[in-house]
């Protein structure tokens, strides 16, 4: 999470406004064969083997889904090796060296629109679940399982909030390409045969709003979408918030949004659905976000899942010094994970990478100020959960809510005394989840 002892920048502003680069060549690509939801695997391809993009070269076991692996460049299989995974820890990853020929696996194909229009929700949900589409926005949950919900839905969100400062890939791309996104909630739509789409922006984003509307006057007029401004605020893009500010709608904690007629999508993933239903395509690219107050040129890139950041750090000109060490945050820096290493890989699900260049930082004894219950969206009591943990009480720890944490990081942002709050509530939420 970002020190609030740093020299921040408005990093957000400085690649907003700028296009967002290709970088869709790299020499190899790390593909990860574990990640955090899914700790086993099977791995159908060998050192030495000829793979094209999209093939599927393994499978990863989740505790209630598989999720097929795709390879993201055409090439030869290298060994597996270890690399840091955007949960920050290290995983098995398969190396696949570029041939450079972009060649795509015969799966690949352009689905005519009027076969599009003829399918099923059923037919979608098996689409998504081939192709492994997951939550692009970080979350990692599995696509198809959230678009074969039973329950009826009336509305469906595209969350375009990015409320975390320094990120902007999502920002660039609906600028960018905004007949994707607004495609990719049409069939959103058709698969739930829902009424309506909204896609929630931050009140401070009018280019979206102007882009979005012509798009959807000149070429979607029959779409029943419309672009809605909601706060300025963190955590504005907290599910739970968007649909209380564009809906008024309060879901209760543990309940399904869907069990209301309504359900969001992250807008990568709105893209990602529409690559895999026109295209029959997994997600072998992502726009991320590169950036940070040690980089020397920050920026959004299109790349290929499985590239190098270090390669990326690279191209944004490296480091502005020699730094004894950095902070690497993947993720947003609020609800990122930290890490002293840049040796971190693009996965699906990394919506950015930013670098800080280190600074002293010590925490002082908890002044009992109440910051961080003020500002706590989940409305629980980060500073007892904090105590009860220190004195590893897992009753107290279930009866002060800590299950209940968003992980939203800002109650370490807040903290008058510089303690890392949050981390006590993800600890506490983990040893709750033991006694739940
Ligand atoms: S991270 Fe802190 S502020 Fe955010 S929901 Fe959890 S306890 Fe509350
Ligand atoms: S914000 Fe920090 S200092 Fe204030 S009550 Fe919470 S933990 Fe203590």
């Amino acid at each position: 999470m970002i020190k609030k002892s740093s020299k921040v920048r408005d990093y957000k502003e400085l690649t907003k406004a700028l296009p967002t680069m290709d970088f869709l060549e790299p020499e190899s690509v790390y593909i990860h064969l574990q990640n955090g939801r899914c700790k086993t695997y099977d791995l159908h391809v060998k050192d030495g083997d000829h793979v094209t993009v999209g093939q599927v070269i393994g499978v990863r076991h989740g505790g209630f889904f598989e999720q097929p692996i795709h390879a993201t460049v055409s090439g030869t299989v290298g060994p597996v090796t270890k690399k840091l995974h955007r949960t920050g820890r290290k995983v098995d990853c398969v190396e696949i060296r570029n041939d450079f020929k972009e060649t795509y696996h015969e799966s690949v194909v352009n689905r005519p629109d009027h076969v599009i229009d003829q399918l099923t929700q059923q037919e979608m949900v098996d689409i998504l679940r081939e192709k492994s589409l997951v939550g692009l926005g970080g979350s990692g949950f599995p696509t198809h399982i959230k678009l074969a919900t039973k329950d009826p839905i009336h509305t469906v969100i595209i969350n375009a909030v990015e409320c975390e400062p320094y990120l902007s890939s999502d920002y660039r791309l609906i600028i960018e390409d905004p007949q994707r996104v607004l495609l990719g909630l049409k069939y959103i739509l058709q698969a739930l045969k829902a009424e309506r789409g909204i896609i929630a922006i931050k009140s401070d984003k009018n280019p979206l709003k102007e882009v979005l509307d012509q798009v959807l006057t000149v070429k979607f007029p029959d779409l029943p979408v419309e672009v809605m401004k909601l706060g300025n605020h963190y955590p504005q893009g907290w599910e739970i918030e968007v649909f209380r500010a564009a809906l008024g709608l309060d879901v209760p904690y543990g309940e399904l949004p869907t069990k209301y007629g309504v359900i969001s999508f992250n807008v990568s993933t709105t893209a990602g659905v529409h690559d895999a239903i026109k295209y029959n395509l997994p997600v072998i690219s992502r726009y991320f976000t590169l950036t940070g107050d040690a980089i020397e040129f920050p920026q959004n890139y299109h790349v290929k899942v499985g590239t190098s950041i270090k390669q990326l750090i690279a191209l944004s000109e490296g480091y502005k010094e020699e730094y004894d060490k950095v902070n690497v945050i993947m993720g947003g820096p609020m609800m990122g994970v930290s890490t002293v290493s840049d040796d971190v890989i693009v996965s699906k699900t990394t919506t950015s990478v930013i670098v800080l260049a280190d600074t002293d930082y010590h925490e002082e004894p908890c002044v009992r100020c109440g910051s961080c219950v003020y500002s706590c969206p989940a409305r629980i009591e980060p500073v007892q959960i904090m105590n009860a943990v220190k004195k590893n009480h897992k009753e107290l720890m279930k009866q002060l809510g800590a299950y209940k944490c968003v992980e939203c990081g800002l109650c370490a942002y807040v903290c008058t005394s510089k303690i890392h709050v949050t981390d006590y509530v993800r600890k506490a939420k983990k040893l709750v989840g033991d006694i739940r």
